[in-house]
């Protein structure tokens, strides 16, 4: 019939491996986009999950459809982030091991719906006892109050995570959540005291004044109006219509209540979140000597009272550097742009550190009591993002960008790869973009952007932000990716810290701008702050206090030393991925922007892993594993077979009747090449 549409021509597949054209992009762009606009948002490439965000609900969560998903095997329903969560959760519970689930995407993806979701989905599937009921409501609330604190509107995302975040949940050996542990990942602090247009500070300052307690309010010195506070009003955008503060506030603060968070530790908190507003509302003059005076006197009154700090020392930090000379300290008096400096310096400290404080605090409520088996990690990390102005911020979380995107080449594209050559199965190389060019100019020792960052900051006084640039253009000028922007009228501004350079990502090329900010968290004056009244900010900042004596890290080195370590973790577990698309820049439903979603799809070497997939194997056992686990299917290999165990699995197979075209035999593994046909054989042995 004419006009007829087949399922096929309407939908599309919902694996990329089986398209017809597999290897152009734009057969690919073409299944997407039919896909999202029958609100398919989620396609595989064999078992990795592309995953489009919709912008709007789609009524494809509910308890009914993961009941749908659970313990079926993976392709025999259309694609679903359940089934990606339910897989990793079986493989984990039969063969006893630890996962991950990693989703990347630039801001705006949908990574941190995708991360929530799967964590609901195992709160109502997993098995639990009443007295785990407690375990599962705390992983589920860590949520909510971690956003309010670590979330802010940008332009980009109305919801953008502002911190990177790896969360385990632990199982026993009955497959039910016992416990879980948070690692976050440095915080963007700077948006404390600065918002750019259009953007927000974090949601809890909003939260509080729109509904905070009229007795909680009086008590911490604010007035429920957000246009009073200088930290909230520079983006001019508090009010946004996506977000209910007033209904987030409650969730928040039932959220701190099942965390376990007594009255004590919630009144710090807010006190905290509270001398951070008082502290942005400080203002300066100058005294005739062209000192920094504080001229409003009564937020000091409150920050005094907040912090449990005394008036005096307050004031003295708010207008003082410390200077050691020798072995003595010597108080300098600060003009007004270092004293607003200062100020701002302690407000994000302030914050950055109740920011730890909290993580902690609610791992302290998650830790597990009974002991685990297993566990499945979530990687949910801020999304690659270039702003016109780019800090040395943008500059860590591109970086972390680039190290995922490395984890990700090295499990599949090489790994995949290697294994196929070191197995001695025939194999035409797929050839493929590997970033690690890019990680290394970053984090090489001595020669790295890290490296000289370092450097220059062991020289306080004489390193400049031009040094720096002049720096890196010595080292690393000639490298590919690296490409400075010296403007031509650099020398005739007014300072020289006004330079940038620029980076060629593997998601794009980004301009970043050097001021000031050497990354140096080593000026430790608010140390003095700490008063012994007021237990919140004392234990913030106890830790640091300790380590004062080592020389300080950077904090480009600190966050390269936490990456390092969380790709440890990572390449210790096995994985499962998702790959986030952004379909267009205003965040609108159903509006499939083919440039901006071809981009992506090329940055993210959707199309190498799909040429890799499509001419490789989807499963793969050793020999004796598969045989321990099957061989109960075949009169030959049970109970016991005598033989090798790449012969027994040869007999097995015979015996079930696998096809030539459906697998292969390499030096120690049986490599399979669809799901379907080992999904076949794990339904007969379930059968059996
Ligand atoms: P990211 O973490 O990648 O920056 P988010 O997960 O915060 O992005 O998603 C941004 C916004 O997009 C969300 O606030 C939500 O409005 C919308 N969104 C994302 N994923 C979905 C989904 N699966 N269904 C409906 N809306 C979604
Ligand atoms: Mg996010």
């Amino acid at each position: 019939m004419e006009g007829a549409l087949t399922a096929r021509d309407r939908v599309g597949v919902q694996d990329f491996v089986l398209l017809d054209s597999h290897t152009s992009e734009t057969a690919f762009l073409d299944n997407l986009r039919k896909r999202y606009r029958e609100n398919l948002i989620y396609t595989y490439i064999g078992t990795l999950l592309v995953s489009v965000n919709p912008y709007k609900e789609l009524g494809i969560y509910s308890v009914k459809q993961m009941e749908i998903y659970q313990g079926v095997n993976f392709f025999e329903l259309p694609p679903h982030i359940y089934a990606i969560a339910d897989n990793a959760y079986r493989v984990m519970c039969t063969e006893y091991n630890n996962h991950f689930i990693l989703i990347s995407g630039e801001s705006g993806a949908g990574k941190t719906e995708a991360s929530k979701k799967i964590l609901q989905y195992f709160a109502v599937t997993c098995p639990t006892t009443e007295q785990l009921q407690i375990v599962r409501d705390r992983l589920l609330l860590s949520n909510p109050v971690l956003e309010a604190f670590g979330n802010a509107k940008t332009l980009r995302n109305d919801n953008s995570s502002r911190f990177g975040k790896y969360m385990d949940i632990q199982f026993d050996f009955k497959g039910a959540p016992v416990g879980g542990h948070i690692l976050s990942y440095l915080i963007e602090k700077s948006r404390v005291v600065h918002q750019n247009q259009g953007e927000r500070n974090f949601h809890i300052f909003y939260q509080l004044l729109e509904s905070g307690e009229e007795d909680l309010l009086r008590w911490l010195g604010l007035e429920p109006a957000p246009q009073k506070y200088m930290y909230l009003i520079q983006g001019r955008c508090a009010k946004v219509s996506s977000i209910n503060d007033k209904s987030d506030w409650k969730t928040v603060r039932k959220a701190l209540s099942v965390i376990d968070f007594t009255d004590t530790n919630i009144e710090h908190l807010f006190g905290v979140i509270a001398s951070v507003l008082h502290l942005g509302n400080i203002q300066y003059e100058e005294d005739s000597n062209g000192h920094a005076i504080i001229t409003n006197g009564s937020q000091i009154k409150w920050l005094s009272k907040l912090l449990g700090v005394h008036l005096s020392i307050l004031q003295e930090a708010l207008t003082h550097r410390k200077i050691e000379a020798r072995s003595e300290e010597v108080l300098s008096p600060l003009n007004i742009d270092l004293a607003f400096c200062a100020r701002d310096a302690a407000a994000k400290a302030i914050y950055g550190r109740t920011f730890t404080w909290l993580v902690n605090k609610i791992n302290g409520s998650l830790a597990n009591k009974v002991g685990s088996c297993s566990m499945i990690g979530l990687l949910d990390i801020y999304g690659f993002e270039v702003f016109d102005t780019n800090s040395f911020e943008q500059f860590c979380i591109n970086y972390c960008n680039e190290k995922l995107q490395q984890l990700l080449i090295e499990m599949t594209l090489k790994a995949e790869q290697e294994e196929y050559e070191l197995e001695g199965i025939e194999w035409e190389p797929i050839p493929y973009f590997n970033n690690k060019i890019i990680c290394d100019l970053v984090e090489e020792k001595h020669k790295g952007i890290i490296s000289i960052l370092d450097e220059e900051c062991l020289r306080p006084g004489e390193a400049t932000d031009l040094s720096f640039l002049e720096k890196l253009e010595e080292k690393v000028g000639d490298h590919a990716h690296f490409l400075t922007r010296k403007l031509a009228d650099q020398k005739t501004r007014k300072s020289i810290d006004w330079v940038d350079f620029r980076l060629l990502h593997y998601a794009g090329e980004v301009t970043y701008c050097v001021v000031g900010e050497c990354g140096l968290d080593n000026n430790l004056q608010h140390l003095r702050w700490c008063g012994k009244s007021s237990p919140l900010p004392h234990q913030c900042f106890l830790p640091l206090e300790l380590d004062n004596r080592r020389r300080p890290e950077t904090v480009a080195t600190q966050f390269k030393n936490s990456l390092v370590s969380l790709i440890e973790i990572l390449m210790s577990k096995e994985p499962s991925y998702i790959r986030c698309i952004k379909p267009n820049e205003g965040k609108e439903p159903g509006k499939f922007d083919d440039v901006l979603i071809r981009h992506q799809v090329k940055y993210l070497g959707l199309m190498e892993h799909l040429r890799v997939r499509r001419a490789g194997f989807a499963y793969r056992r050793k020999y004796e594993v598969f045989l321990q686990r099957y061989k109960s299917l075949c009169p030959a290999t049970w109970p016991h077979w005598h033989g090798s165990a790449s012969e027994g699995v040869e007999r097995l197979i015979k015996h079930i009747g696998y096809k030539p075209e459906e697998y292969k035999l390499g030096r120690t593994k049986i490599f399979i090449r669809f799901p379907r046909t080992l999904f076949a054989t794990e339904d007969a042995f379930e059968y059996s």
